[in-house]
């Protein structure tokens, strides 16, 4: 099976994970860890676990989270958390505070913050002259991973996760899901959208799209060319005023095609598939 997971999907998995109380463990931890892209994502997906009140282990935190950590007070708040919860401490908390530091002075206050802390190895305070890259860090702690062989359970835990989404979408009517996304859309007129609304909608708004569709492609309104494993029509799910261009992520601009179709949309972009399409979006709201 392939992996193919975004933000939209795990904040999904543990929200599913919660419900059904079940915490997530250290790899699945890692593996959700390891398909983000970005800081921001990396921030949803903290919030998300403190939200449910998951407290992953330290053990998750400092050597595989603060990796990802690029902002210098997101990095001393981690300190402190843990700081606060264990008597144990982790020089990569302060190593990556000391490539996060700003200025000369204020990584020169860190060493000697760590100073105090006699347990801490020597030499790692002349990092702080190199300022490494996050990047660079990234890729090497992804590469670790890989190396540990925890990459190779990452298809296992995610069949596992692929599951349950089914499982919750299959108990979903259309009527229930056009409605969980309808009651997102109302709310969010009349408050700022936040990022984590748009992220957790993503995953329902494709849901949508597919299921509306009927396994029938919206633009040449013949049969998906095959189904998955599951027995699911295979369409994709294309937005008729692209994201990158500032389309939003709603029910009424998004369409299921072929992935014929879907090619034939971007490179050609006709107007009169535009039209089409987006008559279908419409159509895809009422009953
Ligand atoms: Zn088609
Ligand atoms: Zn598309």
């Amino acid at each position: 099976m392939i992996i193919k997971m975004d933000l939209s999907e795990i904040l999904l998995y543990l929200n599913l994970m919660k419900k059904t109380k079940r915490r997530p463990v250290l790899d699945e931890l890692k593996m959700m860890l390891y398909y983000l892209d970005n800081y921001e994502q990396v921030k949803e997906f903290y919030n998300k676990l403190q939200e449910n009140k998951f407290n992953p282990p330290y053990k998750f935190l400092t050597f595989s989270l603060v990796h990802f950590i690029e902002n210098y007070e997101d990095c001393d708040e981690l300190k402190n958390r843990i700081f606060q919860n264990t008597r144990r401490k982790y020089s990569e908390l302060f190593m990556q505070l000391i490539r996060l530091s700003t200025s000369k002075e204020q990584a020169k206050k860190i060493i000697e913050e760590a100073k105090e802390y006699k347990s801490l190895d020597e030499n790692w305070a002349n990092y702080y002259d190199s300022m490494w890259q996050i990047k660079k860090n990234q890729e090497a702690w992804r590469e670790n991973i890989r190396q540990l062989g925890k990459y190779n359970r990452f298809s296992e835990i995610y069949e596992d996760f692929y599951k349950m989404k089914l499982n919750y979408f299959g108990n979903l009517s259309l009527k229930q899901l056009k409605e969980t996304l309808l009651e997102n859309q109302t709310n969010n007129n009349n408050r700022k959208v936040t990022q984590t609304t748009v992220y957790n909608r993503s995953v329902y708004i494709k849901e949508f799209a597919r299921r509306v569709s009927n396994g029938i492609c919206q633009l040449c309104e013949k049969k998906a060319p095959f189904v998955d494993k599951e027995g699911n029509p295979f369409l994709e799910v294309h937005h008729i005023d692209y994201l990158s261009r500032g389309g939003s992520d709603t029910v009424e601009n998004v369409v299921a095609v072929c992935p014929n179709c879907h090619r034939k949309l971007h490179m050609l972009e006709l107007e009169e598939d535009v039209k089409k399409i987006s008559v279908r979006a419409l159509e895809n709201m009422l009953d």
